[in-house]
């Protein structure tokens, strides 16, 4: 059965939310052509919304097409068939095919951008490099009847409640008595109206990110048998995940700026990288960014990187970072983020495959080479 757009924007919405995208670049992420509404068998994920990658995702029925960078980044006064962006804009509505993009929303997050550079480089300790948000923790308390407790458990862990580091469905119960009297109306799922029942209930808890609070509370009444769920929600002072820009981690060892250069244009697979520093300093602690990273030598410098890895870095900020004694490698905007298309396209299919939905997942082919050297 085909699934709708808006369903896909649901499961983006969990990988990449939007309100974690920056300031500057929110009203440009997320559904630019298209409605919601549209059903769809197929997705591809790219990373620029080119002329090329629709195309491609026109040519192989697909209904969304989902990139990393925005086709509209700044506002389009007319949609004019004689410019790039509105034969884009043409030609996705020609062919019924929906634009979606995560940004700044998929830099910042767990999994995105520069957390999936940190890994391909071998950091380890990987931490955010410039937090820009951390997650509400809430806790959750429900009183459930002992038949229904291992239902509730599973609805409340599938919908995301109770992750803690490497764990899933963390909750702790209680046995006890539960108390009500259904009064005039009530349609009770035990007892009778007028009469005071005692139930063995168990008082289970977990805790939550609050962005997930709505899901799991429709997961959580979806099982649970009362008419009236008893919960509470408790705002906690844990300090939640962080998101943020860049990530900085150490590799196992110290290694000379040459042979690490070398190790990331393997990792990357690319020919050439721009760098700035000495060749045989040692570097070990690694501040990395996906795409243009210059705005953050400071942090990275402060963070106490020996050697910051962006896709680019403007000639000023390279400036300061040498004058700080910061070693700059800038190994190519794509070639610094595309490891996030292979990437979202294995959460969606992941996704899709936990809720049964028949979609099939594309990535759209490289592309042609921007930068060439010669
Ligand atoms: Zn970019």
């Amino acid at each position: 059965m085909a699934v709708s757009v808006g369903a896909l924007i649901g499961v983006m919405e969990r990988i990449a939310p939007r309100r974690l995208a920056l300031d500057s670049d929110r009203e440009r992420v997320g559904l630019a052509v298209g409605s919601p509404e549209s059903l769809i068998e197929r997705v591809m994920v790219a990373l620029d919304p080119t002329p090329e990658a629709v195309a491609e995702a026109v040519d192989k029925g697909a209904g969304l097409l989902i990139t990393h960078h925005p086709l509209l980044f700044r506002p389009l006064p007319a949609v004019r068939t004689d410019t790039p962006v509105g034969r884009v804009v043409a030609s996705a509505f020609a062919h019924n095919l929906a634009l979606f993009s995560a940004h700044t929303n998929l830099d910042v997050v767990e999994g995105g951008v520069s957390s999936l550079l940190a890994e391909r480089l071998g950091l380890k300790e990987v931490e955010v490099l410039e937090e820009t948000e951390r997650e509400r923790l809430l806790k959750l308390v429900v009183f459930v009847p002992e038949s229904h407790v291992e239902a509730v458990r599973q609805a409340l862990g599938d919908a995301g409640a109770g992750h803690l580091g490497n764990y899933s469905h963390c909750t702790f119960g209680v046995s006890g008595t539960g108390t009500f009297l259904p009064q005039q109306g009530a349609e009770p799922y035990v007892g009778e109206r007028g009469v005071l029942a005692r139930v063995a209930e168990v008082r289970l808890e977990t805790i939550l990110p609050e962005s997930l609070l709505e899901a799991v509370l429709q997961a959580m009444r979806r099982v649970h048998p009362y008419e009236e769920v008893a919960y509470d929600v408790y705002p906690l002072c844990n300090q939640g995940k962080a998101a943020g820009l860049g990530r900085i981690g150490r590799l196992p060892e110290p290694r000379p700026l040459g042979e690490f250069i070398a190790a990331v244009k393997s990792a990357l697979g690319v020919d050439e990288v721009a760098y700035a520093g000495e060749l045989d300093r040692p570097v070990v602690r690694v501040a990395v960014c996906g795409g243009s990273a210059g705005d953050l030598v400071p942090k990275a410098v402060c963070r106490g990187a020996d050697v910051l890895v962006a896709g680019e870095v403007k000639y000023h900020d390279g400036l300061l970072a040498r004058q700080e004694g910061l070693a700059v490698v800038a190994a190519g905007h794509d070639a610094t983020e595309r490891l996030v298309v292979p990437a979202l396209a294995r959460r969606l299919r992941q996704e899709a495959d936990r809720l049964r939905w028949e979609v099939e997942v594309l990535e759209a082919g490289p592309g042609e080479v921007l930068w060439r050297t010669g």
